[in-house]
């Protein structure tokens, strides 16, 4: 298998780059822009697949987690986002740590082993209100992996508190976040980013944030949302910055495309996604960053039978169970907003895959 990779490629552009994955070579971003528009997803899948197999064999992995939306109330208001609300909006709501302890309290009956809390930017929260959050979630479940807030709300923390940005993981780290989600990516290219979310962190600065993070031994994810009005030649901008900093400092753990749901947002989308749009992104991220270990096909985005398709064209890990999302729903996905841990286990074994339950943290 190892050394006949190219001669099971038909498309001479895409042997040249199965070559280049054999020989360890990084792949450029002409060859991003192409693998992201070419027809020919069997090749390309071909080539994702080789190398999601070098990384995991057959290993799939899925998590058991909870997410937690502490508010939707937020100052940004980004045009790409259905979820965030006015204070004044009847809509609006703000968790207190009661009610943060009774979900986590409900969660752990169905034994989840990770939080995943991300939220709207609240103009009245200090530091204090995460901390108690934080500590309040380990008192509940002392051994639960906590993967808490995007690089924009690290940065809305650190100016509202006029606090360095590495004072507020320092504090945040010992009030018990383990790894970051990597949300806010969305597509860098300002071109871009000041349409679909003008008044956030500029992606310069949601690398830099990475940066301090993977610096203090944070393990995180990033993330880059597609299928609204960026260009093959934006999201292979986006890729290239991604693995920069990856070969800078080894922080990210995974990649997670995110599709966008353009329901009850400001931003049209082209269209709905077809399959072949969502192969050519997965499977063209698993071989242009060569040097991050996980491709994530969140199967609540995607839907859970392209998710599990997507694990034959270089994904290895679907998403988790997502007690309790709110975010992709806001903006109208379909898909339920929990799969139990045996239907996550019979969508991998399904593919002829094994099951592995994990973290954020894989270990
Ligand atoms: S995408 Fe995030 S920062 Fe932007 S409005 Fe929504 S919650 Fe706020």
């Amino acid at each position: 298998m190892t050394e006949n990779l190219p001669d099971k490629i038909q498309d001479t552009r895409l042997q040249k780059i199965a070559e280049k994955v054999l020989n360890n070579i990084p792949v450029d971003r002409e060859d991003a822009v192409y693998m992201l528009t070419t027809e020919n997803i069997l090749d390309l899948g071909t080539i994702a697949h080789f190398i999601r197999n070098r990384l995991h064999n057959d290993i799939t992995y899925y998590g058991v987690n909870m997410n937690l939306n502490y508010t939707n109330i937020c100052e940004l208001r980004c045009p790409l986002c259905a979820f965030s609300c006015d204070k004044d909006d009847e809509n609006a709501y703000l968790l207190t740590t009661d009610e943060i302890e009774k979900r986590l309290q409900d969660a752990s009956a169905f034994d989840i082993d990770e939080v995943h809390i991300v939220g709207g930017l609240h103009p009245d929260l200090t530091l204090d209100y995460f901390e108690t959050m934080l500590r309040c979630i380990k008192a509940v479940k002392p051994d639960i992996h906590i993967v808490a807030f995007t690089a924009v709300e690290y940065d809305y923390f650190a100016k509202k508190n006029r606090m360095p940005v590495e004072d507020v993981f320092a504090q945040l780290i010992d009030a018990g976040v383990d790894a970051l989600p990597g949300g806010g990516a969305e597509i860098f290219s300002s071109d871009v980013r000041d349409i679909i979310a003008p008044k956030k962190i500029s992606g310069k600065r949601w690398l830099e944030i990475m940066r301090v993070a993977h610096g203090m031994g944070l393990k995180t994810n990033a993330t880059m949302l597609y299928n609204h009005i960026e260009k093959p030649d934006h999201i292979a901008d986006h890729l290239l910055q991604i693995r920069n900093l990856q070969d800078e400092t080894s922080g990210f753990k995974t990649f997670v495309p995110l599709q966008f749901h353009e329901e009850n947002t400001k931003i049209r989308a082209r269209e709905m996604t077809t399959g072949y749009d969502d192969v050519r992104i997965y499977a063209s991220a698993r071989i242009f960053l060569h040097n991050v270990p996980h491709i994530k096909a969140l199967w609540m985005y995607v839907g859970e039978k392209m998710a599990q398709v997507l694990l034959m064209f270089g994904v290895d890990d679907i998403g988790a169970t997502y007690h309790n999302e709110k975010v992709v729903h806001a903006a109208g996905a379909r898909t339920p907003d929990y799969g139990s841990e045996s239907f996550l286990k019979r969508l991998i074994t399904a593919a002829q895959l094994k099951p592995e339950r994990t973290t954020a943290g894989y270990q």
